[in-house]
């Protein structure tokens, strides 16, 4: 007879196993089950994140973006290194140590924590029982609760249909073993614009073709623009309003047809990236009796503590409906394991920050200054430029800007879009802002670290009544 668990995670990705681990430390018997196999042959933990998204992407951008420091930022701050080359091979190798480090360490945590890891792919079907097959060999597990957490994949379409080498998605566009002279990337979303930034800085001529009219539609449109410009500045081509209606293979080389307000195109690149959004991941997930029922696009429909259509079935992540990121998956899963424990828990979903890994980075949370007035609300925002920080000065990042957006009436911090270096880590004072219900008065009123990024935050927080520091002002104060 097989183990009998208080809770059965199904999916190790940053969603399953912080769960796991959250409901072992809160006393429960728990087991995680994955299926991921990596190049050896073994079961490896981490899902998309650790093994083909957040982390393989960033040390790509970070390697890439020292590549061009190196090149364009050290002359002028005295600094002679000589030609520098890039060994693409070399990059990609520390990449995968990374990736090796982080997902070999879950399973180290697991041990530290009481949870017992199932390898195969689980399968839920009754609300206390998993079914975990590999190499032909199918367990049942019984289990007082299931969490399913088993992610998304990339969405692919008919015109451009993946091959090998020429045509692929996010995973093939961070193995490339050299660079690609011209990149076609379809899609000017997260994935479109840190990968493309990757390859365009060690080379590559990149043409984004994206098949709506406007850009990066849900940052505030002030941030949005400057982004747009700074990238076309970068050397990326961005085309806007762009629809992608077929592909050819020719002598190694892809040719993509398109249509745009001109008319019928065609453009040919070397190889092209695929990277038009993702869905959910439910394949072989759901007995026929598991009553476990999904929406309309195919996530698995969940309430807002993510409770399934059946008692004590759970699912979090990216198989879920929001956004796609591995810090609201962990989330979700750190409330499900309280709940599960018996502790009330609740998520915030207005305060889940974002962030594109460009450079500069683009970091937002909460409503941006359009969606705001759209709903109704009177706004009020404050903006501060870069290019008025000293620090921004001395870093050799002047570009972009912080934008702080309220309610009017109550002063209240309703979001805020940032566009500059590190963007990434300043945004956490929005979030923490907009979790703790304060105003702009309040980050204006707070002592910031001098010099820092940061304080180009709390000169926008000033800027919502008109009384930046380090800008003209425009208003007196009462
Ligand atoms: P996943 O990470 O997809 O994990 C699901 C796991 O479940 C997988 O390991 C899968 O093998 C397993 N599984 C599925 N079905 C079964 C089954 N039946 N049995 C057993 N196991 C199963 N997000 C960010 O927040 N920041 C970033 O910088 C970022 N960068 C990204 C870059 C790229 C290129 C990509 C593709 C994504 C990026 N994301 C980023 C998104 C992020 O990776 C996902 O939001 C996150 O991984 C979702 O976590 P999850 O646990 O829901 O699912
Ligand atoms: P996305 O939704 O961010 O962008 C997809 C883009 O492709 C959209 O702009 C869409 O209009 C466009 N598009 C769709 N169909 C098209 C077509 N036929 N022709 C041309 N353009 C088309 O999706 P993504 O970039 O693939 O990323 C997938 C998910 O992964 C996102 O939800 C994102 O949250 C997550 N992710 C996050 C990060 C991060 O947090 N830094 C990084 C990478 C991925």
């Amino acid at each position: 007879m097989a183990d009998k668990f208080d809770l059965i995670v199904i999916g190790a990705g940053p969603g399953g196993y912080v769960a796991a681990i959250r409901a072992a430390q809160l006393g429960l018997k728990t087991a995680c089950v994955e299926k991921w196999i990596d190049k050896e042959g073994k079961t490896v933990h981490g899902g998309t994140c650790l093994n083909v998204g957040c982390i393989p992407s960033k040390a790509l951008l970070e390697a890439s973006h020292k590549f061009i420091e190196a090149q364009h930022d050290f002359d002028d701050m005295g600094i002679q290194a000589g030609d520098v080359t890039m060994d693409v091979k070399k990059m990609m190798a520390r990449k995968d140590k990374i990736v090796k480090n982080l997902t070999g360490g879950i399973a180290g945590l697991f041990k530290a924590n009481g949870v017992t890891a199932l390898e195969g792919a689980g399968k839920v079907l009754s609300s206390k029982q998993v079914e975990v097959s590999k190499d032909g060999e199918k367990v049942v597990y019984e289990a007082d609760n299931i969490v399913i957490a088993s992610g998304s994949v990339p969405v692919d379409i008919p015109p451009t249909p993946l091959t090998e080498g020429l045509i692929v998605d996010s995973t093939g566009a961070l193995e490339f073993d050299e660079t690609p002279k011209r990149l076609g990337v379809i899609g000017a979303g997260v994935i479109g614009l840190e990968l493309g930034s990757v390859w365009n800085r060690l080379g590559s001529e990149v043409t984004v073709l994206e098949a709506m009219d406007s850009f990066l539609p849900m940052v505030d449109q002030a941030v949005a623009k400057e982004t747009q410009k700074l990238l076309k500045k970068q050397g990326l081509d961005i085309k806007l309003g762009a629809r992608v209606t077929g592909s050819d293979i020719k002598d190694n080389e892809v040719v993509v047809k398109y249509a745009d307000s001109e008319g019928d195109k065609e453009i040919t690149f070397d190889k092209l990236i695929v990277c038009v959004g993702r869905r959910p991941y439910t394949q072989g997930l759901l007995g026929d009796d598991a009553g476990v029922k999904l929406d309309e696009r195919g996530f698995i429909f969940v309430d807002d503590q993510c409770r399934t259509s059946v008692p004590g079935v759970y699912a979090i992540g990216d198989v879920v409906r929001g956004p796609m990121l591995a810090h609201k998956a962990s989330e979700e899963g750190i409330m499900v394991a309280d709940i599960v424990a018996g502790h009330k828990a609740e998520m915030n979903y207005d305060a889940i920050p974002s962030v594109i890994y460009t450079f500069p980075e683009v970091a937002w949370v909460g409503m941006n200054e359009q969606e705001a007035k759209a709903a109704g609300i009177e706004v009020k925002s404050g903006s501060f430029p870069f290019a008025a920080s000293g620090r921004a000065m001395a870093n050799n990042a002047t570009e972009g800007m912080a934008k702080v957006i309220t309610d009017a009436e109550t002063d209240r911090v309703l979001g805020m879009h940032i566009v500059g270096q590190h963007a990434g880590e300043m945004i956490a004072q929005g979030v923490i802002a907009m979790e703790f219900g304060s105003s702009a008065e309040d980050l204006a009123l707070t002592c910031y670290a001098h010099p820092t990024m940061s304080e180009a935050v709390h000169e926008a927080a000033l800027a919502v009544d008109g009384h930046a520091i380090h800008m003209a002002n425009r208003k007196k104060r009462k």
